[in-house]
């Protein structure tokens, strides 16, 4: 007698976070000579992208940068999952 191992494919969705609060992007920069780090800033560039102009500007020699933008996904039942069911019910927290 064997036993057998039964896994249940469950449908889900993949997309971007977008609860209330949540930000769609928080970008940040470092300068690659130094390792200075600008301040992050959500949802926004313009503050990083200025951040670096000015490190240049005040240090003339450092003008390369690694750019660091994070985002935040979700995973959510799709049609047919029976969570997504549990969930209208108020059974599952999102
Ligand atoms: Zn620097």
């Amino acid at each position: 007698m064997g036993s057998r191992t039964i896994i249940k494919a469950a449908e889900w969705t993949l997309s971007a976070e977008t609860a209330e609060g949540a930000p769609s992007a928080i970008f940040s920069v470092a300068c690659i000579a130094c390792g200075a780090e600008s301040e992050a800033a959500d949802n926004d560039r313009l503050p990083v992208e200025v951040w670096a102009l000015k490190h240049t500007g005040l240090n003339p020699t450092h003008r390369q940068y690694q750019p660091k933008v994070l985002s935040f996904w979700r995973v959510d039942p799709a049609p047919g999952n029976p969570y997504l069911e549990l969930q209208a019910r108020g059974g599952v927290q999102r």
